[in-house]
């Protein structure tokens, strides 16, 4: 048997009481027991987690990497170092790059560049794009996709208006990997970064209501229950949409959904003084939005997190509101932002597991730990009790983005090991 090489002990583990060590060899999990202060482990790192959480590795199903085309917001490298920090394993990217990735020679230079950039992991799983250019006319060569490395199909920042062309994506697709639709109505204040309600008419915003993401939610769901063919709905940020998805799965349809970290913790209220860092599509929405999200998530109607990583450079958020882009970086805070929530007692720490890395795995078929011997060792330490302010130097992520700036955070990613390779340490203070 290979002897032990790295060695996590004294760590508390979601869901079980007391402390344990975790033995890894050759990049797996040998196995996770209870901790003996006199075990010895003499070929193997031994990192003291003195109490910390000792988590699966996360996965998230939604990012944007902006690598080929948008360099100057981020790259592969930059993207994956956040991913690293923010204690992801593995990292989907979506294909609205420049080229967007709808052939094979673009997933394979994404591909080429993780494992020049970041070797031992974080993992990158490129979506392929799931119409040409995103145009929304004409399938992508989806098998071509497949075999390059692409692991889902995506028009994530483009809807597919077109409902006839979106069914023949869900049939064609549906014998290969999982369609994730951006459920907007392609019609209803498109790009509208706004909610459409008290906060927009207060400030004068053009608004998007949250009719314009459920029109398209109840599409997708009566699709794929007419076809019997999957779809996984990215982004979820209201009630409305939440109740339709409840009432599918009571059927049996064939529907999976993601929310963000940012529409549990933070409602249009962040628009307030026209921050255009709170600037996202969709919306941030209302508390009973927020509210209904939690409890989504909770019950598995909604059945994982997604960070929806969107960074742009400094000059794209400096403008007026209504001209700037879109979106939130989130790689670095996600974990520190939702663990808010724990405190509050209205996530636990299984369900981050549950939410943030084992049900996405399983949804995308990806490599994923459960602390099984033979898992592959991807794990993350987080510390509970650390306070961090969030400012442009603690974002690995080229995307300083996010209404977080110069708060607060207590919880923070200390360690991330991919394979049993450490990717991420955070340095100590006069270590
Ligand atoms: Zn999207």
């Amino acid at each position: 048997m290979t002897p032990p090489d790295l060695v996590v002990a004294d760590a508390a583990v979601p869901g079980r009481d007391g402390r344990w060590t975790l033995v890894c060899a050759a990049g797996q999990v040998l196995e996770l027991s209870p901790h003996d202060p006199a075990a010895r482990f003499p070929e193997a790192r031994v990192i003291e987690a003195k109490g910390q959480l000792l988590l699966p590795a996360m996965t998230d199903a939604h990012t944007h990497l902006r690598e080929p085309g948008q360099e100057w917001k981020e790259d592969i490298a930059s993207g994956l170092a956040a991913a690293a920090g923010g204690g992801f394993s593995n990292i989907l990217c979506m294909a609205n790059t420049d080229p967007v990735n709808d052939n094979e020679s673009v997933t394979r230079l994404m591909l080429r560049r993780a494992s020049e950039a970041w070797p031992h992991g974080p993992r990158l799983f490129p979506v392929g794009a799931l119409t040409m250019g995103l145009a929304g006319k004409q399938l992508a060569p989806m098998e071509e996709l497949l075999a390059a490395g692409c692991v889902a199909f995506s028009n994530d920042g483009e809807p597919v208006a077109d409902t006839e062309l979106f069914r023949h994506a869900l049939e064609y697709a549906a014998d290969l990997a999982p369609v994730i639709d951006h459920c907007e109505d392609p019609y209803m204040a498109k790009g509208a970064g706004a909610n459409e309600g008290v906060m927009s008419a207060r400030l004068g915003l053009r608004g998007q209501p949250d009719v314009a993401e459920a029109l398209q939610v109840a599409r997708d769901i009566l699709l794929a229950e007419y076809l019997n063919a999957p779809v996984h709905l990215a982004h979820v940020s209201c009630r409305r949409a939440v109740e339709l998805i409840a009432d599918a799965k009571r059927r049996g349809a064939p529907v999976t959904a993601e929310t963000c970290p940012h529409y549990l913790t933070m409602t249009d209220a962040a628009l307030f003084g026209y921050d255009t860092m709170a600037k996202v599509n969709p919306p941030l929405r209302t508390d009973d939005d927020r509210l209904a999200l939690i409890q989504a998530l909770r019950e598995g109607v909604i059945d994982i997190l997604a960070t929806d990583h969107a960074p742009h450079a400094a000059h794209e958020k400096e403008t007026p509101f209504e001209d700037a882009k879109n979106g939130i970086t989130g790689l670095d805070t996600a974990l520190g932002s939702l663990w808010e929530l724990v405190r509050l007692g209205q996530l636990s720490a299984e369900d981050i597991a549950q939410r943030f890395a084992w049900r996405p795995a399983e949804i995308f078929r990806l490599p994923h730990c459960r602390f099984a011997p033979g898992d592959p060792a991807d794990f993350c330490l987080f510390d509970p009790e650390q306070s961090w302010v969030v400012t442009p130097e603690t974002l690995r992520s080229k995307g300083k983005n996010t209404p977080l700036l110069g708060q607060s955070l207590t919880g923070r990613v200390t360690l991330t090991a991919v394979n049993g390779h450490v990717v991420y340490e955070l340095a100590r203070a006069g270590a």
